[in-house]
């Protein structure tokens, strides 16, 4: 079997090029770059259930709410395209801020209550920025599927509901959270954390998993769920609690008492670097 090269297009004339004689269905995997096993996981079930793969590289200056996070946002395209096509991917989409954004642009989606708490309050407009990338990306690319991580697990929400809102065809499919040995989960942000930070950071897998323990036990208040989170946070030193939640899974509201799907979720500053994590429940 002879492996196709993978192309790299960076407009949305060689996107639509590459797409016309592509066989379908297409799937496609919307990424920020400094791919890691996370991504190579979406492409790894998108290779499996498409004939075409698509991935996207670009990092969308809408959803950064600080500059100083968008300019050190960490970027390698050549190690990027070299994953892309040891996985396989057909086409690359890695476009410049102008391709996706047009001079002129100056339309953005807005979402509602579901962007509204967690990640949304914490990081105002972010959720505007994905929505608003994300359906470009869907408009340009036009899948069948598109493949986003259970890691950001409010975004998976977000973007099913501007898909279904705005009636876009492309069904979105979440995928499970993979993590490093030690429980963190796999993030292009982890590159920043010293040493101490980096030994520090599982301990938010070990928050997730202690709450998981308690509800598994029995335990269905929320509150002491919360707490639960927030004890085992508080036994590392450098972690700097920014929010943690026990919310319904589907409209991650807070709960006082677990009775359905629920989500356990928390964000944390380690120094200048924030991460997030969640965990199902139910
Ligand atoms: P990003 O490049 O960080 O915007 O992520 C692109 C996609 O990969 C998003 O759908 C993320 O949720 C997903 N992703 C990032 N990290 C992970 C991970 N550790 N496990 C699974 N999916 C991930």
């Amino acid at each position: 079997m002879t492996e196709v090269a993978t192309s790299v297009v960076r407009t949305r004339a060689e996107l639509r090029a590459a797409l016309g004689s592509a066989p379908r269905p297409v799937g496609l995997i919307p990424t920020m770059g400094w791919l890691h096993d996370g991504h190579r996981a979406l492409m790894q079930r998108a290779r499996a259930e498409n004939a075409t793969t698509v991935v996207s590289i670009f990092v969308n200056p809408r959803q950064f709410g600080d500059p100083k996070d968008l300019e050190q946002y960490p970027r390698d395209e050549p190690r990027d395209l070299a994953i892309a096509e040891a996985e396989g991917i057909d086409i690359v989409f890695a476009p410049g801020v102008e391709e996706v954004y047009p001079p002129g642009s100056d339309t953005t989606v807005r979402v509602g209550a579901i962007g509204a708490t967690l990640e949304g309050a914490a990081r105002p407009g972010h959720f505007d920025g994905v929505a608003t990338v994300v359906a470009i990306l869907f408009d340009l690319v036009g899948a069948e599927r598109a493949y986003f991580g259970q890691k950001d697990a409010q975004q998976v929400l977000v973007v099913r509901q501007m898909a279904r809102d705005l009636a876009i065809a492309t069904t979105v499919i979440a995928c499970p959270t993979i993590r490093e040995p030690d429980g963190l989960a796999m993030s292009s942000r982890n590159v920043h954390l010293n040493a101490a930070e980096r030994a520090a950071a599982p301990v938010l897998h070990r928050a997730l998993l202690a709450a998981r323990d308690a509800w598994a036990g029995g335990e269905r208040s929320g509150y002491a769920l919360r707490d639960v989170m927030q004890a085992r946070l508080a036994t590392e030193p450098l972690s700097r609690v920014d929010y943690v939640s026990v919310a319904d899974a589907a409209t991650l509201r807070e709960l006082d008492r677990v009775d359905g799907p629920a989500l356990l979720s928390l964000a944390v500053r380690f120094g200048t670097t924030r991460l997030i994590d969640n965990e199902p429940l139910g």
